[in-house]
């Protein structure tokens, strides 16, 4: 995910505690790296997230059973991040 280039517009758009809500907290997953990394994530540190290296070495962020505010604010950040994308390839054009 590229979310460090739209930070400032997750945290203006009120987004952060959706997004803080869903990660990973490593607690022996079973994904083989436990005890996990410290990551800051918009702004806020966090101690022991999940980075699946089982999966790519990457930090997950898991939106279990959203309510309607939820699915709102994931299609936000989808959004955000497909500009993102975006962005990155048409620099590389
Ligand atoms: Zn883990």
């Amino acid at each position: 995910m590229n979310m460090g280039e739209y930070e400032d517009e997750i945290i203006g758009e009120n987004l952060q505690e959706l997004v803080w809500g869903g990660l990973w907290r490593c607690k022996a997953c079973g994904n083989g790296c436990s005890p996990g990394v410290d990551k800051t994530m918009l702004k806020k540190e966090f101690k022991s997230l999940c980075h699946g290296i089982f999966y790519a070495n990457r930090n997950w962020i898991w939106f279990y059973d959203p309510d309607e505010a939820a699915v709102k604010g994931t299609k936000r950040l989808l959004e955000l991040e497909k500009r993102a994308r975006e962005a990155k390839v048409r620099k590389r054009c």
